[in-house]
């Protein structure tokens, strides 16, 4: 059956590069992409088997039992286009295309001084008979480089002016995990390219499980009444967990500066750095701002990356303001 699954998966492929994408790019004398293009199609593909999966899982248990009923879903369509735009290609594409010229002379300016960075296959060689496990401890890995990223996005004025965007939906549902500020989703990039570069993640080999990763992160956004239970909570990230990490007013009875539950994948992060709350409610989520919480902000594309933009030169002004001259 997977066999069979993966043969019609190449078929598709194949027939879609072959018919819609490669007519245009030689039209175009762009030859020298079919490669990336290549790579394009395999991921928009697994970006529409990603999210079917995810709406047939999780859309079942928003309409039975949701945490909040709205009466408009308005407000949702906006991360249902921020989804679109991130798991079916267009954003990642773009964050591509700004950051491979970049780190290509990053990485023949290393090569220049030979400068090898270390690869994890070389420290543990044995890994690499291991496919799953070798999965594992990059998740593991590429996970605590998340959860500081995260924690950092909460801590800098100007990160968190960007990253408010995320946190601004006051209905937040499965569709929520896409929505980002673009200059957010390229820090972002950067961030986790600079990562698999140290630590040199095999290219293209984990697509496939990469499918299981994002089908859990729309399930931490879901509008739906559901916990992992005493150590499920532990080990994974549930919508209860994250739900905290979005609600609207800091858990009470704790100094969270910033925040709680930073966790992408794994809440161990949490609970070694002090930011753990395992809390039993559902609270209501989104961000105390006037301007956040406007409504000419609520389902705005362009007023949501518009408001980020504002809000970072205000934070950089600030922080201009402050320092010592
Ligand atoms: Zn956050
Ligand atoms: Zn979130």
């Amino acid at each position: 059956m997977v066999q069979q699954f993966l043969d019609t998966f190449v078929l598709i492929q194949g027939w879609l590069l072959e018919h819609i994408v490669q007519p245009p790019l030689l039209a175009l004398g762009l030859g020298s992409y079919l490669e990336v293009a290549f790579d394009g199609v395999e991921f928009f593909l697994y970006g529409v088997l990603q999210l079917s999966i995810a709406y047939m899982l999780l859309r079942p248990l928003e309409h039975f039992r949701p945490i909040e009923r709205w009466p408009d879903r308005k407000a949702v369509r906006v991360d249902v286009l921020y989804t679109f735009l991130d798991r079916l290609g267009i954003v990642p594409l773009a964050v591509f295309a700004l950051l491979s010229p970049l780190f290509l002379h990053l990485e023949s300016w290393l090569r220049f001084h030979d400068i090898i960075p270390p690869q994890l296959e070389d420290a543990f060689p044995s890994l690499e008979n291991y496919p799953l496990v070798s999965f594992v401890v990059y998740l593991v890995i590429l996970d605590f480089a998340e959860y500081w990223r995260h924690r950092l996005a909460h801590t800098f004025r100007w990160w968190w002016a960007l990253h408010a965007i995320h946190h601004s939906q006051r209905q937040m549902s499965l569709w929520t995990d896409s929505r980002n500020h673009l200059l957010d989703d390229l820090i972002g990039g950067a961030w986790f390219a600079l990562i698999a570069l140290c630590i040199g993640v095999p290219p293209g080999h984990f697509v496939g499980l990469m499918v299981a990763v994002r089908i859990v992160e729309n399930l931490s956004h879901v509008n739906a009444r559901l916990h992992f239970g005493w150590l499920g909570e532990r080990l994974l990230v549930s919508p209860r967990y994250h739900r905290w990490h979005h609600a609207v007013d800091l858990p009470p009875g704790r100094n969270f500066r910033f925040g709680c539950n930073f966790a992408i994948l794994f809440p161990i992060w949490d609970r070694l750095f002090g930011t753990q709350y395992l809390g039993e409610e559902l609270p209501a989520t989104g961000v105390q701002s006037p301007t956040l919480a406007a409504p000419a902000h609520a389902d705005h594309f362009w007023a949501q990356q518009r408001d980020g933009i504002a809000g970072l030169v205000k934070a950089v002004k600030a922080t201009l303001g402050q320092a010592p001259r």
